[in-house]
């Protein structure tokens, strides 16, 4: 038997997206994935295998080839770079925005922002492209506690609807990227397995669309 594929998913909010898409492409897990503490799962798909991940860990499974192919966050794309992965498909779904956050009417008379999250890189670039010196906190969590504590002025987080910041006294202030879940490819691997992976991007092309269709006709 040839190696299976390997598709590295992102677990939590993106994992529930993806599932509806993986079973229109054929490629659900024989297992149901939340009901088990398994990593790796076998698809109805002989020739693929699903790995569960931390979104932070998928880019680099698919850089180094231990996957061939992933399912992540734009977001983390930004934050840990894109070198060495193929890009070919917007899955459209875990829709969100990545936004600076704070008290709102104090933006303007900034010189020196501290600026907690965890998306440093994404916000040391952003705040450097706008002229603004930001001394930049890394946190792993709860972002929006950092400015009611008086440890950073404003926050660079992930917005939905908005209600997180709403709900701790805050708004969301400047845009800095849309974000949505992308199928990232080994560029090697596009070369060697091609056909696979191929296949596998067609099929979610598919089902991307499918979904989209059923949606608008909602
Ligand atoms: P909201 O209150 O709807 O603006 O949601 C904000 C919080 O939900 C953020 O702090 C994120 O932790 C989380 N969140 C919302 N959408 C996403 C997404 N697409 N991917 C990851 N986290 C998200």
């Amino acid at each position: 038997m040839t190696q299976q594929l390997t598709i590295a998913l992102t677990k939590g909010r993106i994992l529930q997206q993806t599932l509806p898409l993986l079973k229109a492409a054929g490629l659900s897990p024989v297992e149901d994935i939340a009901s088990s503490r398994k990593l790796i799962f076998n698809t109805e798909h002989s020739d693929v295998r699903l790995v569960i991940l931390r979104g932070s860990d998928v880019p680099t499974y698919v850089r180094h080839g231990a996957a061939d192919v992933g399912v992540v966050g734009k977001d983390m794309l930004l934050e840990f770079g894109a070198d060495g992965l193929y890009e070919p498909l917007d899955l459209g779904i875990a829709r969100c925005r990545l936004m600076t956050a704070g008290f709102s009417g104090r933006e303007s008379v900034r010189t020196r922002v501290r600026v907690a999250s965890k998306f440093v890189n994404i916000a040391r670039r952003y705040y450097s492209s706008k002229g603004v010196q930001a001394d930049i906190i890394k946190l792993y969590g709860a972002m929006e506690l950092a400015p009611l504590m008086d440890l950073a002025d404003e926050i660079v987080d992930i917005v939905d609807t908005g209600n997180t910041l709403r709900a701790n006294g805050m708004s969301p202030l400047e845009h800095i990227a849309d974000i949505s879940t992308r199928l990232v490819v080994n560029k090697a691997a596009m070369r060697t397995r091609h056909g696979v992976i191929q296949e596998v991007i067609e099929a979610l092309a598919r089902a991307v669309e499918q979904i989209v269709d059923q949606d608008s006709a909602l």
